[in-house]
């Protein structure tokens, strides 16, 4: 009897505490982070969060998106702004790359591609909302509200050993102002997936700073083709391909496949959720087949230029499923490399040298930096010990 009375009291205290519930306001967008960002270390010393925001106009009128802003939650501290002129380059009608518009049309959706650089000393927030600001074109209003909340994971990150050994090697589209990979949203079986969020294409240079010398249709004047790839971690090998032909490099194929997109290649199981896609292989260079047990530094293949690729190179990215493309882009990290610079010019200058052999402009980093559990961020170029 007497527990009952003390259940009751509770629950009588309870409901007369009034529920702080915001009034419900009609918003002439709808918006949601597609996933939930977890922050990589970067080799600049800073961490970033690179995540996707859906935002879709479900009115009668056309919007034009005007400003968006990142905001810590509950502090409401801004962590970024993109005014206009950013959000005509990042915000893609559709998610698809190319139909970059601030015009949000009657019944269309669009994915804005964030990122977020946190300095040094920053704490990480615990979870983001985005204040999102349009003019409603009928009948000429403006209209602010702060909606798509999402938490920020905070997963541990998968630590890599090289993938190489030696010097040179350029991480090109890589994190995370870069577009190629970090934009590739897919819709399959009806949902979206962006498996290759935080992938790297490897390449590498010779002593005058080129990716390519001589003829650039032939194979092996690219520096980094028949280079040995490396387990970057112990592992099983969930899958693998071995049979696909070289493309003549210089132009993407024609009529490329998905199932034959990545070329050669091998998926490796490294736990802790973590796989690791290795694509664009040398045709009968992969040494491992699925349930293979490798061990970190193992040999698995050469690079080559097999599948949707217009010069050899090794497509590296961690996934958080089996599938290459059927699994979401995670963050990893690598153990330790030598920073020795990087090409500030970007990834125009880098399509230039791969495209006619000329030198890519960089910068020195000297000192090189040994850096340690961070991310190459893209244009960096890396040396790694064995
Ligand atoms: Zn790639």
């Amino acid at each position: 009897m007497r527990a009952l009375a003390a259940v009751l009291a509770w629950w009588l205290a309870l409901a007369a505490v009034p529920v702080a519930a915001a009034e419900p306001e009609l918003t002439p967008f709808m918006a949601d982070a597609l996933w939930a960002p977890n922050p990589v270390p970067g080799s600049d010393g800073r961490r970033h969060l690179v995540y996707e925001l859906r935002i879709a106009n479900p009115t009668a009128s056309a919007l034009e998106l005007k400003r968006v802003e990142v905001l810590d939650e509950p502090s409401g501290k801004l962590l970024l702004t993109l005014d206009r002129d950013g959000l005509a380059r990042r915000f893609s009608i559709g998610g698809r790359r190319g139909s970059e518009s601030t015009d949000l049309g009657v019944g269309q959706f669009g994915v804005l591609f964030l990122h977020v650089a946190l300095e040094p000393g920053d704490a990480l927030p615990r979870a983001i909302a985005h204040r999102i600001s349009v003019r409603i074109v009928q009948p000429g209003v403006d209209f602010s509200a702060t909606v798509a909340r999402t938490p920020v994971v905070d997963r541990p990150l998968a630590v890599l050993g090289p993938p190489f050994t030696g010097a040179g090697y350029v991480a090109a589209d890589g994190c995370c102002d870069s577009i190629r990979h970090v934009r590739a949203l897919l819709s399959l079986n009806g949902h979206f997936t962006l498996a290759q969020r935080f992938a790297i294409d490897w390449e590498q240079i010779d002593r005058e700073n080129r990716v390519v010398k001589g003829d650039t249709k032939t194979l092996s004047n690219y520096v980094i083709y028949g280079r040995e790839i490396l387990a970057v971690a112990d592992g099983t090998v969930v899958s693998s391909r071995n049979d696909l032909p070289e493309q003549v490099p210089g132009a993407l194929p024609q009529g490329m496949t998905i199932d034959q997109a990545d070329g050669n290649f091998v998926v490796l199981d490294i736990g802790g959720g973590n796989y690791v896609l290795y694509a664009h292989m040398q045709p009968g260079s992969v040494t491992v087949k699925a349930g293979a047990k490798v061990k970190r530094g193992d040999v698995l293949g050469k690079v080559g230029n097999t599948g949707n690729t217009q010069a050899p190179h090794l497509h590296l990215h961690v996934m958080d499923g089996p599938s290459p493309l059927q699994s979401n882009g995670i963050p990893y990290v690598f153990g330790s490399f030598k920073l020795t610079a990087i090409d500030k010019a970007g990834t125009a200058d880098f399509d230039k040298a791969e495209a006619t052999g000329s030198p890519l402009t960089l910068t020195p980093v000297s000192p090189p930096q040994v850096l340690s559990r961070v991310l190459p961020l893209d244009l960096t170029v890396v040396e790694f010990a064995r």
